[in-house]
């Protein structure tokens, strides 16, 4: 009997998971996750912010485990060994394996710049996802005692996907934050930092414009052209002028990071050829020196044919490799080749808090609350193609019409 190990309970562990175990053969298959349970990357801005719990937006890995042909283990990967096709746990475990599929995700990019681990947040996973929203409530809390402003003062790093989407909740949560410090909604100031002046490249200018207008009107004071060169404790210290260099401060007690992500460090603890955490896989999507071992998720770069760029890491894309994946896998099993894998984006879009996103479908522009219902579908659809029917239903997002 083969042995499978799936490293990661991510979008493109987990959908690879799910198409194995609708097959039969003669294999078994090991999933490995640190955590017991599976979250939706793509909605921890709505934990940071508060306006969803965590239960909202995990479920628990076993709930999907088919005990009769899947094993599931709790561990955190410390090193994949190729040449001895083995994997090293934090439990001191080892596993061994006939193929491997890799799907360990992302962590924060600090780029090298000084203070970002010590003095700035990050939101990465449910973990830390909740402690920024904790660390807020502290300091709305601590504002009825000191009346420093600076309590009031939430920036957020990077004006990326994830810090767009970030801002919507933390703008659908004003009104709640406020009260906890006692103040009125207006008062609480946020504040974006930037380094490029054309915002959410991913997007036609008046898309956009569309999203950061919105943003603003809700009171978000952009700083754009502004790259941030240190962080120092309750700091944000950007450039404040290209020519000179010179630089400027942002005082606030709540610093958030969002200026982007690169794949899990155990790829460069491994040796694997990696930049930023991901590997330049084959067009089959193995590991070029490796073909037992599929890398994908945001571990994985593969050259978009159309544009020699390897194409961005999303959600979608996680889940459309880890279903090619699999059938690779499947066909290897049965002594065939692999297909090269393709990608067609359906479209992306961007919400910005619960009734408000903006985006594309398929070519065409779409914004506001019929935005905001795609986006919801697009939530509802990676839930099913993780966690199946029940899943879906369970925490799907079907509060369309109000
Ligand atoms: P990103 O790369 O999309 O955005 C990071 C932003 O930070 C950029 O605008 C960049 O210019 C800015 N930045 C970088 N260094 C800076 C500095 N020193 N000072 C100020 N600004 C700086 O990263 P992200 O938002 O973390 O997203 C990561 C990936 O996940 C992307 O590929 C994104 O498309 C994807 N994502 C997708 C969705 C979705 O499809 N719904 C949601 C979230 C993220």
């Amino acid at each position: 009997m083969k042995e499978i190990v799936i490293l990661g309970a991510g979008y493109a562990g987990l959908r690879a998971l799910h198409r194995l175990q609708a097959e039969k053969g003669d294999f078994h298959i090991t999933l490995v996750d640190r955590n017991s349970y599976h979250y939706e990357a793509t909605d921890l801005h709505e934990v940071a912010a508060g306006t969803q719990p965590k239960e909202k937006i995990t479920f628990e890995i076993n709930d999907v485990v088919k005990s009769s042909m899947t094993t599931f283990v709790q561990a955190t990967v410390e090193r994949i060994n190729r040449e001895q096709r083995e994997v090293t746990l934090s439990n001191g475990k080892t596993l061994h394996y006939d193929y491997l599929i890799v799907s360990l995700g992302f962590r924060s990019e600090s780029f090298g710049i000084p203070g970002v681990e010590e003095y700035a947040l990050q939101m990465v996973d449910i973990e830390t996802a909740e402690k920024v929203y904790q660390h807020i409530v502290e300091q709305m809390r601590d504002y009825q005692q000191t009346k420093n402003p600076a309590d009031l003062k939430i920036v957020v790093c990077g004006a990326g996907f994830t810090g767009i989407e970030l801002l919507g909740s933390l703008s659908d949560a004003r009104r709640h934050l406020a009260s906890i410090a006692g103040v009125q909604p207006e008062e609480l100031q946020y504040y974006c930092v930037e380094a490029v002046t054309r915002l959410l490249p991913m997007f036609n200018e008046k898309l956009a414009d569309y999203g950061i207008s919105h943003l603003k009107d809700w009171g978000v004071n952009f700083l754009t052209g502004k790259p941030i060169k240190e962080i120092k404790p309750d700091t944000v210290i950007y450039q404040d002028d290209k020519e000179t260099g010179a630089t400027k401060e942002l005082t606030a007690k709540t610093i958030i990071w969002t200026t982007g992500v690169s794949g899990s460090k155990v790829m460069e603890v491994s040796e694997f050829k990696q930049r930023r955490g991901r590997v330049m896989v084959s067009p089959d999507l193995t590991d070029p020196d490796y073909p037992n071992v599929y890398i994908i998720g945001d571990v994985s770069a593969v050259m978009n044919d159309e544009n020699q760029r390897p194409y961005p890491t999303t959600a979608q894309i996680a889940l459309k490799m880890g279903e090619h994946a699999a059938n690779n896998l499947l066909a290897q099993l049965n002594g065939s080749k692999g297909e090269k894998f393709t990608f067609q984006s359906q479209g992306s879009v961007a919400s910005i808090g619960n009734t408000h996103a903006f985006g594309m479908v398929g070519t065409k522009d779409i914004k506001g609350y019929p935005a905001s219902f795609v986006k919801k579908a697009i939530m509802d659809k990676a839930l099913y193609a993780t966690g199946g029917l029940k899943e879906m239903f369970a925490k799907g997002r079907f509060d369309l019409y109000h």
